[in-house]
């Protein structure tokens, strides 16, 4: 496989022969005025609220494997040929099939009080009647291990919060997920029978966040439920005073593998159209609300980025590919059926974008490059900053799960920043509603976008 170095390397050297002789970018008037171009366009239209209404309307629930997943495609297919993108399609990626069945928790004993749990995506079900045990609770996996027998026929309760103190709360996101991730795994090793997991979120509140969960082949599978924070506060109040006993109920079930798509459009490029700036969300979502902010938010960026470009008469020199990829939640096949399909072109593609932080105020981009390569290309975003989106952080890894896979090919990848604060008092959970998502900030982050695509393909 080529290197990130080798590849960018190449990818500046063709840009540099074809344009300036200077090493670096300048911010040009011209630049600035396509950010005040684009944004006054998007604050006027306000189309990105439509469109994410649209999605919602269509396939309010539409997590991989499910009816609205396909609902989903046939809506991103239909869109990109209303907005007048070129080589609509669907392309195929085979997802896994996880349902929600019904689920229940409750403390045993005189006053029964009733937890509010949701299973996480991929566990296995308790058998009917559900499971009941002590319940221990521990703030890390080394906490468990050290345990040993004493969690043998126990519930592992994994109750280490999301730390509030960082600003940026997808960093405190990675702190606190490989509970929800990997709990179940640390859990059967220890021989509980099931694990519950405080929600990942810093917010107090009766909403159990669902997510995403992993089993290793060799452990055995327990049946692994979020719980909703203000309900593990109380769980771990009453643990102080004494032993607790919880009895749990999850009614999910796997089934086969199915074919679904992902949504491929593109905007073509006016001199070099076979490179590519891939700009991409994801289409499925949690089942437990609407995916408003995760990712419909960013499936509206990427559409109403491509509808402003053309609006405003801006046509890029590569293609920007707009693809709405299928299954990050619970698998990433989509991510990787889209690597795998354009193994052949990924030298081409110059530059990869995601968003899916959330429809929130936008503030900047994330970049793999680093060093030199990364401040070759820091002025061509510096004209953001006229909308405060002009953050720029080199050597920031992959800047999403879709993007993962031509990050490791090679591929220099871009992360949209969005103001973050709230964004976890939604994810994954019921909450995640259209009328959680303000109009005006979605549209800018869809000016952001088209600006910040429109740049690198123009290179
Ligand atoms: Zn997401």
């Amino acid at each position: 496989m080529r290197s990130p170095t080798w590849l960018l390397v190449a990818a500046l050297a063709a840009c540099q022969s074809a344009k300036a002789p200077t090493d670096t970018a300048p911010a040009t008037p011209e630049l600035g005025a396509r950010v005040q171009q684009l944004s006054t366009r998007a604050l006027e239209d306000n189309q990105a609220i439509a469109t994410l209404a649209e999605l919602i309307e269509a396939a309010p629930k539409r997590l991989s494997g499910s009816p609205g997943y396909t609902d989903a495609v046939q809506w991103g297919l239909a869109k990109m040929r209303a907005i007048g993108l070129q080589n609509v399609r669907a392309e195929p990626v085979m997802v896994p099939h996880w349902q929600r069945g019904a689920e229940t928790a409750a403390i045993v004993g005189a006053d029964g009080v009733p937890l509010r749990v949701t299973a996480l995506g991929g566990s296995v079900p308790t058998p009917p009647g559900g499971v009941e045990a002590e319940v221990i609770e521990v703030r890390s996996f080394e906490q468990l291990a050290a345990l040993g027998e004493a969690a043998r026929g126990k519930i592992a309760f994994f109750n280490r919060p999301m730390p509030r103190a960082l600003r940026r709360t997808g960093s405190a996101y990675g702190e606190a997920v490989p509970q929800r991730s990997n709990g179940a795994i640390e859990a059967g090793k220890v021989g509980a029978i099931a694990a519950l997991v405080r929600s990942v979120t810093t917010a107090i509140d009766e909403h159990p966040h669902t997510g995403a969960m992993h089993y290793q082949e060799d452990v055995t599978k327990v049946p692994s439920a979020a719980i909703a924070t203000i309900d593990a506060e109380e769980l771990a109040r009453r643990l102080k005073l004494g032993p607790v006993r919880v009895r749990l109920e999850l009614g999910c079930q796997t089934l086969p593998d199915i074919e679904q798509a992902n949504v491929i459009g593109e905007l073509r490029g006016s001199e070099t159209p076979d490179e590519y700036v891939v700009i991409g969300g994801h289409l499925d979502a949690w089942d437990l609300g609407v995916g408003a902010h995760d990712d419909g938010a960013g499936i509206a960026h990427v559409l109403e980025a491509v509808r402003l470009l053309q609006a405003c008469g801006v046509r890029p020199k590569r293609t920007i590919r707009v693809v709405l990829f299928a299954n990050e939640e619970n698998g990433l096949r989509g991510a990787e059926a889209y690597a795998a399909a354009h193994a052949g072109e990924l030298a081409r593609h110059v530059a990869a974008i995601e968003t899916d932080s959330g429809g929130f105020s936008p503030i900047g981009f994330s970049c793999s490059l680093r060093d030199e390569a990364a401040e070759q290309l820091r002025p061509l975003f510096a004209p953001l900053a006229e909308i405060g989106a002009g953050v720029f952080v080199p050597g920031a890894g992959a800047g999403g799960a879709d993007i993962s896979t031509l990050h490791k090919a090679g591929v220099p990848c871009f992360g949209m920043w969005v103001d973050g604060q709230r964004y976890f008092d939604y994810h994954h959970t019921e909450v995640d509603t259209l009328a959680m998502v303000n109009e005006r900030e979605l549209a800018l982050g869809a000016a952001t976008l088209a600006y910040a695509a429109s740049v690198l393909a123009d290179r």
